[in-house]
């Protein structure tokens, strides 16, 4: 291993190895991995849009999907449902494991270099981010790079050591819960399912992500300032219903989700922040792999130019255009979650009525007008709306 490089990218997760692959066009690209494999342990639904797969031209190769999907189907407490069909496949249930070892390959096709068991902390020289120190199978090193990108996830602790404000309100966050399990019965296994309810998942919904005819990532989000946990939330819900209890447990699943407090601050002088670490994530269902991997396209380009003109000013314009495109967007569904948390279950039954798969589909984009017209005819709808706008 060299001990200088142009890039050092710290994670390989979605979005570690995507900014990576593209750095590597034109850099010397390392990456670093803190986990002994890529990928494993998992933290995710594995659930992805089929649009991540056209926009990154990911093939769709079975070693790295589960089963397509067809749709999304949403549970009001009282039981009634709005679904979301298409006639064409609209996502996969994924094996995380091995599409995030996928992507590591990919950035190591175009020349990156991976490294896994290697925990990195910054290296300071003179005060200046100099690179990375990393224990590597027990072994200290220092390896020196123009440029940083810290790819490391929602607990990130890189971007605080390059003294970026990384504080977020505990209200942004997701506390998270999951089962994979087996033997289990699943309506129509074809689709997603996502329930919701203030006393079944406060602030936030339990999802069946089917992996087979009888086998789904059965899980919960709920905020992350409740009393209870979110194990405590799932075992009721999977105890409530007898096609799910008999089941057996493959794997457990903890982690949080940022859903919220997107960090203004993405680059400090030749350090970038992506991903979860930059909490890009869509605050209303959580799905943070495709804004990492759009992100990190776009950090990965910039890095790449500024390696190639040896000006490192246009790392700023990462920062300039993530805000101006994505951040524009998440801060708008953003808006949707203030409104949603805001609900009752009355209200979620109502919704249930009188909103259908599409008006759900352009919530959830932030494009919400059309969907909230059919609202105001609900006195106490069009006061919540109101004291939201
Ligand atoms: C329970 C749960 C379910 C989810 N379900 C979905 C879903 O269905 N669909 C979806 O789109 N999103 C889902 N998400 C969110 C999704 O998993 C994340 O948004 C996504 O993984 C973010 O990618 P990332 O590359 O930013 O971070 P990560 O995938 O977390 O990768 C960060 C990497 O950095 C490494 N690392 C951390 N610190 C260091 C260090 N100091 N040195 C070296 N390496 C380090 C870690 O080992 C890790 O591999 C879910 C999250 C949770 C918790």
């Amino acid at each position: 291993m060299k001990d200088e490089y142009d890039v050092i990218v710290i994670g390989a997760g979605p979005a570690g190895s995507t900014a990576a692959k593209f750095a590597a066009e034109k850099a010397r690209v390392l990456v670093v991995d803190k986990h002994r494999e890529i990928g494993s342990p998992k933290r995710c639904g594995e659930g992805l849009g089929s649009r991540a797969f056209e926009e990154f031209e990911i093939p769709v190769d079975n070693r790295f999907i589960n089963r397509e999907i067809y749709g999304a189907v949403i549970y009001a407490p009282d039981g009634s449902k709005v679904e979301i069909r298409y006639d064409k496949v609209s996502g996969y249930i994924i094996e995380r494991k091995i599409f995030d070892k996928f992507l590591a390959t990919e950035a190591s096709r175009k020349g990156a270099k991976i490294l896994a068991d290697a925990e990195a902390s910054l290296l300071r020289e003179n005060g200046e981010i100099a690179g990375v120190k990393i224990v590597h199978l027990g072994e200290e090193k220092e390896i020196r790079a123009k440029i940083i990108v810290a790819a490391d996830g929602v607990e990130s602790q890189i971007a605080k050591q390059a003294d970026i404000d990384t504080t977020i309100n505990p209200v942004d966050i997701c506390s998270c819960f999951e089962y994979e399990m087996s033997g289990i019965e699943i309506e129509n296994p074809e689709m997603i399912h996502m329930f919701m309810g203030n006393k079944l998942a406060p602030r936030g919904y339990v999802w069946i992500f089917p992996k087979d005819d009888d086998r789904a990532n059965i899980g919960i989000g709920i905020s992350g300032k409740e009393k209870r946990t979110a194990k405590y939330y799932l075992d009721r819900f999977i105890k409530s219903r007898p096609g799910l209890e008999k089941g057996s447990i493959l794997e457990v699943n903890v982690g949080c989700v940022p859903v919220g407090g997107f960090l203004r601050e993405l680059v400090r002088d030749n350090l970038m922040v992506v991903g979860d670490a930059a909490r890009q994530v869509n605050p209303i269902h959580g799905g943070g792999i495709q804004e990492a991997m759009l992100a990190g396209r776009l950090a990965g380009i910039k890095a790449q130019k500024a390696i190639d003109s040896g000006n490192l000013d246009i790392l700023k314009d990462y920062e300039r255009e993530w805000w101006s495109s994505r951040g524009r967007k998440l801060e708008r569904i953003l808006k949707v979650r203030h409104f949603a948390e805001k609900l009752g279950d009355d209200d979620m039954n109502y919704l249930a009525k009188v909103w259908n798969g599409n008006d759900l589909i352009r919530i959830s984009e932030g494009e919400y007008s059309v969907a909230f017209k059919k609202i105001i005819k609900n006195p106490r709808l069009l006061k919540l709306l109101k004291s939201f706008v």
